[in-house]
């Protein structure tokens, strides 16, 4: 048996399990040692029958023996009966009103039942137990009598795994037993070398995975689970900070702006920059002025004003001479994730550099512009395709603005020295990488995202990058009045929003996204939610307006469609998932309501609320929430006294733990990764380790065992 070894390995697997088995990801037997429990049962806690008191609560271990449903002696209440042996007896189990509970058991079966005992006239009986299978009967708890198939003596603990139709904890607890049972973890290698696994004091690979799998103490499965996330941590800390240092080894431009004309540039916005603002463009201009590559990562709420930044950073850049010429200049790319936001920017600049002389491109799928237009100083121009790769080209036009396509299709610039990506995750290291230019130059780098999160992912995620925040807002701005609204004060929001609507605003209803494991039930889930709701308002509740709906699992150009038309006030009630949280800048919609509050993260609602944020009229935020506990009322407050979404962030992450983040799967991270996310010494120590491989050894290939782990790391992304 080797690592890389199909599954099926360890005998027939049925069709539909191998499928399952898919479902959760595992093809190899690799991967099945890598799905890792959820959580342990503890069976040290269970009594043997034999001990039962009336009236007390017990747990206990046992077979089921008979198992069945009938009605109660007067006929009326329908009941499950099961009958549970151990060592030291038999007992039986009761649910009235819960016949499904016996059906879910089967004779033979393994099970933990507690609740609490009933003796009477002779017979010992649980009432209304919870029960839960196990794969098999703790050993030297209750007795040996099960000895066979039972785990050993010791064992106190049972794995639960994530499970998916057809293979439950149990297949998993059996197959994974016997892949440690097969002698294949003495092949291992381990990928974290000796003396950092000392200096941590985590276990190595091959007890790291026994102790997660079948530990014999809660502190070995946590020392296990901590080993895991600092090794998922470590290796996203050297590749990205590998990449970064290979970026920073290509030579650069050089960028002189004078400071007169900047500030003349700056002037004609037509408002004072914040002191965040002001600080971002000293960092970067004085990155500008060094001869390595800026790598920087510009984290600002929706409304920052992270545009004037980059505006400002791109004037310096455009107004700077490549080297050895007296004439041209240096130019600026600048990407955005969608057509419609690379058009509303285009607007942006063309406010910030009207009567600059400065050209600007726009390249999208529907065709190409330039801005100024030669009969309107003021106004753009279409241009064809040929016409805009032949100016870009020779570098006439500095400014080119457009979506991912920009750098990687045909768009060939002359010097490009500056590249800008708003809100784009996914352009990772290897996009950059692309980056580098014929003469072997790379363009200074920098990322801007409102996406708010805690400070321990942020280093992780953008390892390879510096970081600037912009934690102000612009002054003067009305904050969105925020409230979560009562049971039974719905109709006052629509009223609102009936006489918003009236006054030619437009609203966000959000439905939330529905947790299931089945990742395409989910999906339908959403759609669902989304489509239920927009029906039922425009039946019942607004008749008379248009409302269109907006989620994931339309097509893109469906998706843009929707955009265009809310953007241009052509509906008047969007209803979408939370997708519409990135991006579109629709200044007359002043009205959020958030169904199902209580299932988003603060930072995402704080996102969701920024929609609303751009106009000159008050805005609304209506927070509804499914459940009335204080907890959930508590965390939803907190969108009224938190700063900014940093903070919200950081209060989600202590308050909601890792997981729930919106999830490690959009960012990349596994579950156990994110726990590592709690943890800022973890973190840190997971950089100064990268760092200090890296640069003893920059290629990493004196430390084999990680660079080949690194490489299949990369491969395996690749392939993604
Ligand atoms: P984001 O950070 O979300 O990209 P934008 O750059 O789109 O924010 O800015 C939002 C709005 O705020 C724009 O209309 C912009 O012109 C305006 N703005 C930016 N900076 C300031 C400032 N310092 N004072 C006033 N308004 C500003
Ligand atoms: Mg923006």
């Amino acid at each position: 048996m080797t690592l890389d070894a199909p599954v099926a390995t360890l005998g027939r697997i049925a069709e539909p399990q191998l499928a399952a088995l898919k479902r959760l990801g595992i093809t190899t037997i690799r991967d099945l040692l890598y799905h890792f429990p959820v959580r342990h049962i503890d069976a040290g806690s269970a009594s043997p029958i034999e001990l039962a008191q009336d009236g007390e609560r017990m747990t206990l271990y046992g077979q089921v023996e008979k198992v069945g449903t009938k009605k109660s002696f007067r006929g009326k209440v329908p009941m499950g009966e099961a009958t549970l042996r151990d060592a030291s007896g038999t007992m039986k189990l009761v649910w009235f009103h819960q016949p499904y509970m016996a059906k879910m058991l089967a004779e033979g079966d393994f099970v933990r039942a507690s609740g609490t005992v009933q003796k009477k006239s002779g017979t010992v009986t649980l009432i209304n137990p919870e029960v839960e299978k196990v794969p098999a009967l703790p050993g030297g708890v209750n007795g040996s009598l099960f000895a066979d198939g039972g785990v050993p003596d010791d064992g106190r603990f049972f794995p639960v795994y994530p499970e998916s139709k057809g293979v439950s904890s149990t297949w998993f607890y059996h197959k994974i037993q016997k892949v440690l049972a097969s002698g294949i973890l003495d092949t291992l290698e381990d990928s974290i070398p000796e003396d950092i696994l000392k200096r941590y004091n985590l276990p190595t690979l091959a007890t790291a995975l026994v102790w997660i799998h079948t530990p014999r103490d809660v502190k070995h499965a946590a020392s296990a689970r901590k080993r895991f996330a600092f090794e998922e941590i470590f290796f996203i800390q050297l590749e990205r900070q590998q990449s970064r240092l290979l970026y920073e080894k290509n030579p650069t431009f050089l960028i002189t702006p004078e400071p007169e004309s900047l500030m003349h540039f700056i002037e004609g916005f037509g408002f004072p920059l914040t002191k965040a603002q002001d600080n971002a463009i000293g960092v970067i201009l004085k990155d500008f002025a060094s001869t390595r590559p800026m790598l920087r990562l510009l984290e600002g709420d929706v409304g920052s004003g992270k545009t004037a930044v980059a505006a400002t950073t791109a004037y310096s850049v455009v107004t700077t001479r490549p080297e050895g010429q007296n004439f041209g200049a240096l130019q600026v790319a600048y990407m955005c994730p969608t057509e419609i936001l690379a058009t509303q920017l285009f607007e942006s600049f063309i406010g910030f550099f009207v009567g600059s002389g400065i050209q600007i491109g726009l390249i999208t799928g529907s065709g190409c512009r330039k801005f100024p237009s030669k009969v309107n100083p003021k106004g753009w121009t279409d241009i064809s395709r040929p016409q805009f790769l032949k100016w870009v080209g020779n570098g006439e036009i500095p400014i080119v603005i457009g979506t991912h396509a920009l750098i990687q299709k045909s768009v060939a610039f002359k010097h490009l020295a500056y590249v800008v990506v708003d809100e784009q995750h996914r352009f990772g290291t290897a996009q950059r990488a692309k980056l580098v230019q014929k003469d072997g130059r790379v363009p200074h780098f920098l990322s801007m995202t409102a996406t708010p999160i805690p400070r321990t992912l942020a280093l992780t995620l953008y390892g390879d990058l510096d970081l600037t925040l912009l934690d102000q807002m612009p002054s003067g701005r009305k904050p969105v009045k925020t409230e979560i609204v009562p049971a039974g004060k719905r109709d006052d929001v629509y009223a609102h929003m009936r006489s918003a609507l009236a006054e030619g605003r437009q609203a966000y209803v959000i439905c939330p996204r529905i947790d299931e494991p089945d990742p395409e039930k989910e999906q339908a889930m959403i759609a669902r939610s989304v489509k239920e709701e927009a029906k039922r308002l425009k039946e019942k509740v607004f008749p008379n307006h248009t409302i269109d709906i907006l989620h994931s699992k339309m097509k893109p150009s469906e998706k843009d469609k929707v955009m265009e038309h809310f953007a241009a006030g052509k509906t008047d009630i969007l209803v979408a998932t939370s997708v519409v949280e990135v991006g579109v800048n629709v200044p007359n919609a002043t009205i959020i309501v958030i169904e199902g509050a209580e299932r988003f993260g603060l930072a995402q609602l704080h996102q969701l609320r920024g929609r609303v944020l751009r106009g000159t009229h008050q805005a609304y935020c209506y927070l509804f929430s499914e459940t009335k506990g204080e907890k959930t009322f508590e965390r939803l407050k907190a969108l009224a006294t938190a700063k900014n979404g940093f903070e919200l962030s950081e209060m989600d992450l202590t308050l909601r733990g890792a997981g729930e983040l919106g999830g490690g799967k959009q960012w990349g991270i596994s579950d156990i990764g994110m726990e590592a996310i709690k943890n800022m010494k973890m973190v840190e120590a997971a950089r100064e380790e990268a760092k200090r491989l890296l640069s003893a050894d920059i290629t990493l290939a004196s430390f084999p065992s990680i660079h080949k782990c690194l490489t299949e790391r990369k491969t395996k992304t690749h392939f993604e």
